[in-house]
């Protein structure tokens, strides 16, 4: 079994063209560990996300979830990650039920490992009632809903959650973070981004502010909300 942190992050870099959409950025998630990512519009959050996600590659240094690289090693890191990409794709008639078993069965779950595992992913995320409902007809915050519930399938040990709260109205917001927190307790590690501190400030151990792809600081929230009100920085929201 794997001792060293969950998530670590070695001197990433994404240059596209004459854009460095991440700068050398490093930082490493404990097993268990809550890490926000708060930055604003175009700080490279999703990029950077994105290629601990294996879905795209770095221009230098690596990403690893529990000790294996994204880059030299995306089919074993994808085993164990979940990943809440932060725009929900067009899925025509596929019902939720429909949809979480495509990716159950994509992940290899069979019988009734998959039965139970979806029974629960349903029940976590409220989707019951909504199982046979057209994904284009959800509101947002069930659409949400599904895409954790997507992500939760095969029970991956690290979450990598992209701006997860974006466009949720409050009510919606504060059953997220329930369930976020519950996955926490339940001991998964979360990589969760924002450009509002207060939204992450209940669910993350630390937080890094990323800026123009670099990690400025990385801190408690009281340690990063202190700073940002000393440097009056106007580009996210405390
Ligand atoms: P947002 O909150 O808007 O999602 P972000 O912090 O996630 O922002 P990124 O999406 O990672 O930021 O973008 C970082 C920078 O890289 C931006 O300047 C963006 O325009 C640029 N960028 C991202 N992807 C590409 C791409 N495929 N080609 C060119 N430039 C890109």
């Amino acid at each position: 079994a794997w001792n060293g942190p969950a998530i670590e992050v070695q001197n990433l870099t994404r240059i596209y063209g004459s854009t460095t959409a991440v700068n050398d950025i490093s930082f490493a998630v404990p097993r268990g560990g809550v890490f926000g990512y708060i930055g604003p519009n175009g700080a490279g959050k999703t990029t950077s996300m994105r290629i601990l996600a294996t879905l795209e590659l770095p221009s230098a240094g690596d990403a690893f979830i529990q000790g294996v690289s994204s880059v030299n090693d995306p089919d074993r890191v994808r085993g164990s990650l979940g990943f809440m990409p932060d725009a929900f794709g067009t899925y025509g008639d596929t019902n939720c039920a429909e949809y979480l078993d495509f990716f159950a069965r994509s992940y290899g779950l069979i019988g009734r490992e998959r039965t139970t595992r979806l029974r629960w992913v349903m029940d976590f995320t409220g989707l019951n009632k909504l199982a046979y409902k057209p994904i284009r007809g959800l509101s947002k915050g069930m659409k949400q809903r599904l895409c954790l519930g997507r992500a939760l399938v095969h029970d991956p040990a690290v979450l990598i959650l992209d701006e997860p709260a974006a466009g949720l109205d409050p009510r919606a917001r504060i059953e997220l973070r329930k369930m976020i927190r519950t996955l926490a307790a339940d001991g998964k590690t979360i990589l969760i981004s924002s450009h509002i501190l207060t939204e992450l400030a209940e669910m993350c151990d630390r937080v890094g502010i990323i800026e123009q792809g670099c990690l400025l600081a990385t801190g408690t929230v009281d340690e990063i909300r202190s700073k940002l009100r000393k440097t009056r920085n106007m580009l996210v929201r405390i």
